[in-house]
């Protein structure tokens, strides 16, 4: 019989079959990716198939998303498996989300392939101000081509429209916190109850330290939230393919005279042009020098 691994925690994996039944399931055998010494073999968004409450077999990915452990092992962590878009929920004030905390995330999507909706939450805290700026942060985000939508979570305001969005989807849910993720899932589904605001205090302050991750059904849907995760992780590229995660600074790098120029100080250097003529957003370019700094100190770290 086959199913979706829809919970993980520890060496447990909650399937759901086909005919929509729950299973607890554990791990018959070894399943081995390529290159890769993961801590789990199997992860949540996998099909698999089960017999006799043990998971036999995995189905390829199309795409994965990894943590490496911080210690020395190399071992890894499979946070989910088949990953069709992100919601990275972010906010202008309360807490302010950093351009460069965007940025870092949406270009290491594009490492992955994962398409990512901008959610700007906390908009009814917002003065006019902050109003403007969000404005300006959408107009940016959604020249460069990322959807973007502006709501309040605790309002219910702009919720009905990103349930389209998540219709028949897995979407991985991030953010950083406080930003107002469990609300908006609450918003969306009711009945889950998620952890509130103390609960997450208790993680930070490490009281709760078992990462698992969950997919909450949601209409046609399922919602994958991570605690504790912000992004996609550590992910290793030369500075040509860093220039290809933004995708702006890729555009004009086409046209740059060395067809290994970092953009940095090169002449006939096309992105540097388009920084000055404005069609490069400053913000942009110091993501991107900021990625590219952590490249040259060989601390690629997903902590960001
Ligand atoms: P998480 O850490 O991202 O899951 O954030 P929470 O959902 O726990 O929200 C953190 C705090 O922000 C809580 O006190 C929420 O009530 C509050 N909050 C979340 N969304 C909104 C919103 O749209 N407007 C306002 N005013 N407060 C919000
Ligand atoms: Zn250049």
């Amino acid at each position: 019989m086959k199913g979706l691994v829809v919970k993980n925690t520890g060496s447990w994996y909650t399937v759901r079959m086909d005919d929509g039944q729950l299973i607890d399931c554990k791990i018959k055998g070894t399943f081995r990716l390529k290159g890769i010494r993961s801590t789990n073999p199997v992860a949540v968004g996998d099909r698999v198939t089960v017999a006799d409450a043990f998971i036999t077999d995995i189905e390829d990915r199309r795409n994965y998303i990894i943590r490496k452990s911080q210690n020395l092992s190399k071992q890894s962590h499979i946070l989910a498996a088949n990953v069709d878009q992100a919601f990275l929920v972010v906010t202008v004030n309360y807490p302010q989300t950093s351009t460069t905390f965007i940025d870092r995330f949406l270009a290491s999507a594009e490492a992955y392939r994962v398409p990512v909706v901008l959610i700007f939450n906390k908009t009814d805290l917002l003065d006019t101000d902050e109003l403007r700026y969000q404005q300006m942060m959408v107009q940016l985000y959604e020249t460069i081509g990322y959807t973007c939508k502006q709501i309040s979570a605790t309002k219910g305001e702009g919720v009905e429209d990103l349930r389209s969005l998540l219709e028949g989807k897995i979407t991985l849910l991030s953010g950083n916190s406080g930003v107002g993720k469990s609300t908006l899932i609450n918003c969306l589904v009711p009945h889950v109850n998620l952890r509130t605001a103390e609960i997450s205090d208790a993680h930070n302050l490490g009281q709760h330290t078992t990462t698992f991750s969950e997919m909450i059904p949601l209409g046609g849907g399922w919602v994958i939230d991570t605690p504790g995760i912000k992004g996609f992780g550590t992910f290793d590229m030369e500075p040509e393919e860093l220039t290809s995660y933004f995708r702006e600074i890729f555009h004009f790098s086409k046209d740059c005279r060395f067809s290994n120029c970092t953009h940095t100080h090169e002449p006939g250097c096309a992105v540097l042009k388009a920084l000055e003529d404005h069609y490069i957003a400053p913000s942009r370019y110091q993501s991107y020098l900021s990625m590219m700094e952590d490249k040259d100190e060989g601390k690629y770290r997903e902590s960001y």
